[in-house]
């Protein structure tokens, strides 16, 4: 998968993260974050994405209140963290960056999800 495609499906993830959590706990990932840095000493002024991903997997933030889509948020943050974003959870090949830009938190290729 292209950067571009790449950047662009990791900043809908980011959203999806931002609304989940104001819609579980009535805060934006800004407002997590804020609260993170007061806490905690290794969490700098201006993390960078790759930096926010580690931060809310680190600190178990989905772990509070597990729904369906904060499941599968976290299982795209996972993949985004080990650098699988964008590969088929299934048979290893690219998912379409198409559907990837349509359905952030897509993890099979079309062939896969058929077959599911
Ligand atoms: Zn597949």
């Amino acid at each position: 998968m292209d950067q571009h495609t790449l950047g662009t499906v990791k900043h809908a993830l980011l959203h999806e993260l931002d609304v989940a959590l104001q819609r579980s706990c009535h805060q934006s990932l800004q407002d997590v974050m804020t609260a993170l840095r007061i806490h905690y000493a290794n969490v700098g002024p201006d993390p960078s994405p790759d930096e926010v991903v580690d931060i809310v997997l680190r600190h178990g933030i989905l772990s509070l209140r597990p729904t369906p889509t904060v499941n599968r948020i976290r299982t795209s943050l996972s993949r985004w963290r080990m650098g699988s974003l964008g590969i088929c959870a299934r048979c290893g090949t690219e998912i379409d960056a198409a559907d990837l830009e349509r359905e952030p938190m897509r993890i099979h290729c079309t062939r896969c999800e058929r077959r599911l």
